[in-house]
């Protein structure tokens, strides 16, 4: 295992997401040289919105089988505006992947650095931490992960479904106790609070439902509840106070950026999203086109979830070795701001995506 370099499925993807991709690639390949591993050996993926302008596919043939035969897939962003699917929705073979793979569990970080901007005044907004747990298969997103599961019916109505699974959802809550805990073990508070909106829907109650199932499994994690309307009050209100928050796709994804908003901004949300078989790694942001080509973008998304790639990458080949390069980009990234070194222009600093690549690999 140890003389095996892995292989990383690499999706560019279109404006920042290139520009992005670079930055976390260098700033891994770094990491690990520090720590003594391999680097990775990278297969290019086309895929995108300018793929699709140029040759009338969203991934290039083959690609999406490709992709799982790696031992990770990276992701920079997809989608421009101006190119659409002929009903008029977002070019998204990355929603296709997520469910080839059945990426049930999107990881997606929150924590306040020092010298970044809060947007809360209140001093605790220091100590946020915590982690959104977003299922990302199904939920209300299960008609759109596969183009055409949406309806529009006779030109009157349109319908999405909402699916809820027993199956994802005890993995869902699994993962998210089991996330809990390894967080236990480095300080934080060991709870797990099921976000829904049991009160309401069948869908939801079923979801709450088999978390209290699975909760025994875990009697060192503290259980709690919240529905989705209050859970958004409170993570306004005292967001401090959370560590793993489970909730279903839809709600997970408007919490997540609300959560990245406290904490800087779309520039600093890493992003995993992981399967039984594979993981999906990217920067929760889009393609961000109003910036692109510009060296404007905050490569600290991608490269945060560089650092999570090499997390997953650990446990899954037992290379803890590997974990140590995800610990290395981590608390570099952390000291860059402890110590005024990172100031990215999307803070109102005046480093763009290079600069802050520069940065961090003199750091390193
Ligand atoms: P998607 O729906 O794919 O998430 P979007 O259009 O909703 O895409 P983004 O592409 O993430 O959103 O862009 C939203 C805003 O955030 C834009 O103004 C963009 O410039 C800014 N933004 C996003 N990512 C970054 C980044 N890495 N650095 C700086 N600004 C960013």
């Amino acid at each position: 295992m140890e003389n095996h370099k892995l292989q990383i499925a690499l999706i560019k993807g279109d404006g920042i997401g290139v520009e992005v991709t670079d930055a976390a690639i260098a700033i891994m390949d770094r990491a690990l040289n520090k720590t003594g591993k391999k680097e990775f050996s990278y297969h290019r993926i086309s895929a995108g919105a300018s793929y699709y302008r140029e040759t009338g596919y969203d991934i290039e043939p083959g690609g999406e089988a490709a992709a799982g035969r790696a031992d990770a897939i990276f992701l920079g962003a997809i989608g421009l505006p101006e190119v659409r699917y002929e009903d008029g929705t977002e070019i998204s073979p990355h929603l296709r992947l997520r469910d080839r793979y059945q990426l049930y569990a999107g990881v997606r970080p929150v924590r306040a650095y020092p010298n970044a901007p809060r947007r809360l005044a209140d001093a605790r907004a220091g100590e946020i931490d915590l982690v959104i747990l977003r299922e990302s298969t199904e939920g209300l997103f299960y008609s759109a992960a596969v183009h055409g599961r949406g309806q529009v019916i006779d030109n009157r109505e349109a319908r999405d479904v909402l699916r809820i699974t027993r199956d994802t959802t005890e993995k869902l809550h699994r993962f998210g106790f089991a996330l809990a805990r390894k967080r236990k073990q480095r300080g934080s508070q060991g709870m797990l609070t099921c976000v829904d909106k049991a009160n309401v829907f069948t869908s939801m109650a079923f979801f709450r439902k088999i978390y209290a199932e699975i909760a025994p499994e875990f009697p060192d994690i503290r259980t709690d509840y919240n529905y989705v309307d209050a859970q958004a009050l409170d993570l306004i209100r005292r967001p401090w106070d959370f560590d793993v928050l489970v909730t279903e796709n839809m709600f997970g994804d408007i919490l997540s950026d609300l959560a990245g908003g406290l904490v800087g901004g779309m520039g600093m949300a890493a992003c995993a999203e992981i399967g039984d078989e594979t993981g999906l790694f990217q920067p929760a942001h889009g393609s961000a086109p109003d910036i692109m080509g510009q060296d404007r973008a905050n490569p600290l998304a991608a490269i945060l979830s560089g650092a999570l790639m090499l997390e997953y990458l650990a446990e899954k080949t037992g290379n803890p070795g590997l974990a140590d390069a995800s610990d290395l980009i981590d608390t570099t990234v952390y000291r860059g701001f402890a110590e005024n070194r990172l100031h990215p222009v999307e803070f109102g600093g005046a480093m763009g995506t290079r600069a802050i690549t520069r940065e961090l690999l003199e750091m390193l």
